[in-house]
């Protein structure tokens, strides 16, 4: 079928964005989906850093491709092989689908998928495939969603079905930001009773782990940013304390664990040097392949310390989706308080700014029926 969907041509252009235009919104063929595979609309699609990486380049991913990644939308046809999934089923789209039986999905969302991490590098859907072409060119699959498009076809194992009162913006949000986030801090901070969590770096993944440190109320919650607009909403999401990197390093501060989700090493050294003896140090961010921190050793042995990278939220999305559903649902996890803006398909490139300037939390573009 005919869609229309938001094509990155080509990486590295020069900003800003709203003048290079490296993402050209066009018409392309979407293909059947194959036996494990579903179609969906979508209804909405989160603007998330990791798209911003591919089109600045530290994320080296190949191109053309359909971006998109955080998306929500209802089923429009499902596979032969598909038994568990009824057309007009509102589903969450994640960004790694996990195969269920390789070494990675075995340790219960600490590890990544294997085949779906190596689907993703080469920009195919989990079985091989691609089923995008514009004039006969093939283009390439985005972390196996490509939900910048009215439709988008992936493998069943990158969808988890939500009930249909989760909006879908909620639902597209809780794909990416708060499955990361939210997860991470769940899966990896793992703070007890009385623990103080830190959160450095306050985009949708930053503002997601403080909303889901806050429901799950073990300790003091502290936000860290160098914008003072993003501190402000911390504080109104529910902080008990939010500050600048400058401020940390100056007053001493430290939390019994600390949460990087900046995607700079900066704020990694800021993390680390933030984190109490005993505790961990969980790195989210996603900086380019040459970026380097620099971190204490003498530190992290005197001071008995963890440092841990999440990807994924170092989740199992069809059991912890449906747990952030719930929290949503109880009014303790308010995920709407994420979205600074909605937005046209047809505005990618200036959200793309908007997101570089640090202006944006969540922007999402919201699609008609
Ligand atoms: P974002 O909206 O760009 O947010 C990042 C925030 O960190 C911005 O507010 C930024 O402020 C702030 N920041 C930058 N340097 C800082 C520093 N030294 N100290 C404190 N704060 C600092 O990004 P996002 O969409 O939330 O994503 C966050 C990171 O997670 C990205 O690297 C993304 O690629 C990654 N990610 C990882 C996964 C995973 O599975 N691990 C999944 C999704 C995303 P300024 O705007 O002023 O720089
Ligand atoms: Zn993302």
């Amino acid at each position: 079928m005919q869609i229309t969907g938001a094509v990155l041509e080509e990486i590295g252009r020069s900003r800003p964005y709203a003048e290079s235009a490296p993402v050209s919104v066009t018409r392309l063929e979407l293909a059947e989906p194959g036996p494990t595979e579903v179609r969906v609309r979508i209804e909405a699609a989160g603007v998330c850093h990791s798209d911003l990486s591919v089109l600045d380049g530290n994320r080296v991913r190949p191109v053309p491709m359909l971006l998109g990644h955080e998306a929500a939308g209802r089923v429009e046809a499902v596979g032969a092989e598909v038994s568990d999934l009824d057309v007009g089923r509102r589903v969450v789209m994640t960004f790694l689908p996990r195969c269920g039986e390789c070494d990675g999905c075995r340790t219960g969302g600490r590890l990544p998928c294997g085949p779906g991490s190596a689907a993703n590098n080469e920009g195919r859907l989990l079985h091989g495939s691609r089923r995008l072409t514009r004039g006969g060119e093939t283009v390439h699959h985005h972390l196996g969603v490509s939900g910048f498009a009215t439709h988008a076809v992936v493998d069943r194992a990158s969808l988890v079905p939500v009930d249909d009162d989760v909006p879908a913006e909620v639902a597209a949000v809780l794909g990416c930001a708060v499955l990361t986030g939210g997860g991470a801090l769940l899966n990896a901070v793992r703070a007890e009773p009385g623990e103080s969590v830190m959160v450095v770096g306050l985009g949708g993944v930053g503002m997601a782990a403080l909303l889901a440190a806050v429901a799950q109320g073990t300790g003091e919650v502290i936000a860290v940013d160098t914008l003072p607009e993003k501190l402000e909403l911390a504080r109104e999401l529910g902080a008990s304390r939010a500050c600048t990197p400058a401020e940390v390093a100056g007053q001493g501060l430290r939390a019994s664990h600390t949460i990087e989700c900046a995607g700079n090493p900066r704020a990694l050294e800021t993390a680390f040097a933030a984190t109490a003896p005993g505790g961990r140090t969980v790195t989210v961010g996603l900086p380019g392949p040459t970026a380097l921190a620099r971190l204490s050793p003498l530190t992290m042995t005197a001071e008995a310390r963890t440092v841990i990278g999440s990807y994924l939220g170092s989740a199992v999305p069809a059991r912890d989706i449906p747990e952030f559903a719930r929290w949503w649902r109880e009014g303790r996890l308010p995920v709407e308080r994420l979205i600074s803006r909605r937005i046209r398909l047809d505005e990618i490139n200036e959200a793309m700014d908007e997101l570089a300037d640090g202006k944006a939390v969540r922007q999402v573009i919201v699609f008609d029926e």
